[in-house]
């Protein structure tokens, strides 16, 4: 019974990657079991990860502190035609994409990406 505790603070639920998502993820993935990158009918690759389309920068939102900005990002977050099925192969080559752009979607809230196969948790 540990109520009023800040247990919840920090954990995958208040990135917006909590239960919730879990489903909808899972739900999504049924529906489109293959990878939206490199899979082919002749080479079927399946999917493991549900990514956005358009990076919702939740993080960046919060951090601004603008309520339309975070609302914009939150309906990004949860906009179904925002999202796509990839491989962690795709995945990763999408975020390392990004992250030559300077920019960071798909961070965890300590700043690292959230596909643990990303190039940057592998030395070199
Ligand atoms: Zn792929």
């Amino acid at each position: 019974m540990s109520s009023g505790r800040a247990d919840r603070r920090g954990t995958a639920a208040s990135r917006g990657y909590g239960y919730r998502w879990q489903l909808a993820r899972e739900d999504h993935l049924r529906r489109n079991p293959f990878c939206g990158g490199c899979s082919s009918p002749a080479r079927p690759v399946l999917a493991q990860v549900v990514d956005h389309k358009t990076p919702p920068r939740l993080k960046e939102a919060k951090a601004s502190g603008d309520p339309e900005r975070i609302a914009a990002a939150w309906r990004l977050f949860w906009s179904r035609d925002n999202w796509q099925s990839l491989c962690t192969n795709c995945h990763s080559s999408d975020k390392q994409r990004f992250e030559k752009s300077g920019r960071q979607p798909g961070c965890g809230t300590d700043g690292r990406p959230l596909d643990p196969r990303h190039h940057w948790h592998r030395p070199g």
